[in-house]
């Protein structure tokens, strides 16, 4: 039989990349971390109640929506798995859903969070709110102007955003501050991490908690198309969740292409751009080994994207090792081309995604498929929190 693409070793390896990287202070914590999240996620009562909030509060299934016009325009068959509709309007709350459970039976009473766009720090308030659980999200003071309404949101939810303004002010350095911060309280505290980045268990955990995408689609696919395997899967990757879940219960499926889309920026080579899988090489950040954006002296190269959500300076590891092996192929597209499908998707479809999701969309004509062929693009987000970012473009969407 040939190995699964699912799981990592024990230590948390895919191939060369992931591992624990931290620092001997934070230790304790990841070890706990690490030695009880397979048992406690496999425990029925935690799948039981994890099942009714994914149904109840979070609003899952999702449907998967045929596109006809988008179809039309590409000449091929495309559906949308619709994670826009899920409560707070993204991906993101599969794994805070999850991960807050875990955190109870890890008998945490306090929980923290990085956030970028402010998707992950809004759906990490939400659960803390639904629980009963303070919450502390670090953000960097540059996204915290970027991304108001998510702050507010947060705030209203009874969140402590607290500000960075160490290094660039964005989401690498929230990270950093928020592992600080789980240093200083190894007890009382857990870190929900938002996406498939960090030290192991973090990568397999909210990958696992994520493939719930996946595994809806394989039975809404069968149900509409008569085969539970699709020709493409089409997902954007900052850090890679959204892509992990929509990737997941097909890695082992090899008829299946698995497309990873990034951010180009204002273009791959033009200085200012976060498509890792081209600029990055091998590295440790945020406690894995993974591909990262650096220069020859191992300093992180700023990232940039128009969207506050894909300018991560690295990839989990996961998407790192399904790039190397040929598993997953990486398409990159640039600012303006995410804002054209912005406005195509809206027009076509009556769907205003996140411009982060607009990536995926931006990737269709690029695909090669044909007549014959289902292609799935993982819609992660709806658009609103990023009217603002559309509005001041306006030129670009028409
Ligand atoms: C956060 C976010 C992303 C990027 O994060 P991943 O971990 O790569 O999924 C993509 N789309 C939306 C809507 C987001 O909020």
């Amino acid at each position: 039989m040939t190995p699964s693409y699912q799981q990592p070793t024990a230590r948390g390896y895919y191939g060369e990349f992931g591992g624990a990287f931290i620092p001997e202070m934070l230790y304790p914590n990841v070890e706990e971390l690490r030695t009880r999240y397979l048992e406690i996620m496999a425990d029925p009562d935690f799948q039981i109640e994890l099942q009714q909030l994914l149904r109840d509060y979070v609003g899952r299934p999702t449907p998967l929506f045929e596109a006809t016009r988008l179809s039309e325009k590409y000449g091929t068959r495309i559906f949308l798995k619709r994670e826009d509709l899920c409560h707070t309007g993204a991906h993101k709350i599969n794994n805070t859903v999850g991960q807050i459970l875990l955190a109870q039976r890890l008998g945490k009473t306090r929980i923290i969070a990085e956030t970028g766009a402010g998707q992950h720090g809004v759906a990490t308030a939400t659960v803390c709110a639904l629980m009963g659980l303070p919450c502390v999200v670090y953000m960097g003071a540059t996204d915290i102007e970027r991304q108001a309404p998510n702050v507010a949101r947060m705030r209203l939810l009874g969140a402590e955003v607290r500000r960075v303004t160490s290094g660039s002010q964005t989401l690498k350095d929230a990270t950093n501050e928020a592992i600080r911060d789980w240093i200083a309280n190894p007890v009382d505290t857990h870190y929900i991490i938002g996406s498939v980045v960090g030290p192991h268990p973090y990568p397999d955990l909210v990958a696992r908690l994520q493939a719930v995408i996946s595994e809806e689609m394989r039975k809404q696919l069968l149900e509409k198309t008569g085969s539970e395997l699709p020709d493409f899967v089409v997902a954007c990757v900052g850090g890679g969740s959204n892509a992990a879940g929509a990737f997941y219960h097909f890695l082992d499926e090899p008829s299946v292409r698995l497309i990873a889309v990034e951010a180009a920026g204002h273009g791959i080579h033009s200085g200012h751009s976060a498509a890792t899988s081209v600029l990055g090489t091998p590295g440790i950040i945020h406690g894995s080994r993974t591909l990262l954006m650096q220069d020859e002296h191992g300093q992180i190269t700023e990232p940039y994207s128009l969207s506050a959500g894909l300018d991560y300076p690295g990839i989990g590891p996961l998407h790192a090792y399904l790039g190397a092996v040929g598993r997953s192929e990486f398409l990159s597209i640039t600012d303006d081309e995410a804002l054209a499908a912005v406005s195509e998707l809206s027009r076509l479809e009556g769907i205003i995604p996140a411009l982060e999701t607009a990536h995926a969309l931006a990737a269709l004509g690029q695909l090669g498929a044909g007549p014959d062929d289902v292609v799935v693009v993982n819609l992660s987000g709806r658009g609103d929190k990023d009217l603002d970012t559309y509005l001041k473009n306006m030129d670009k969407l028409v």
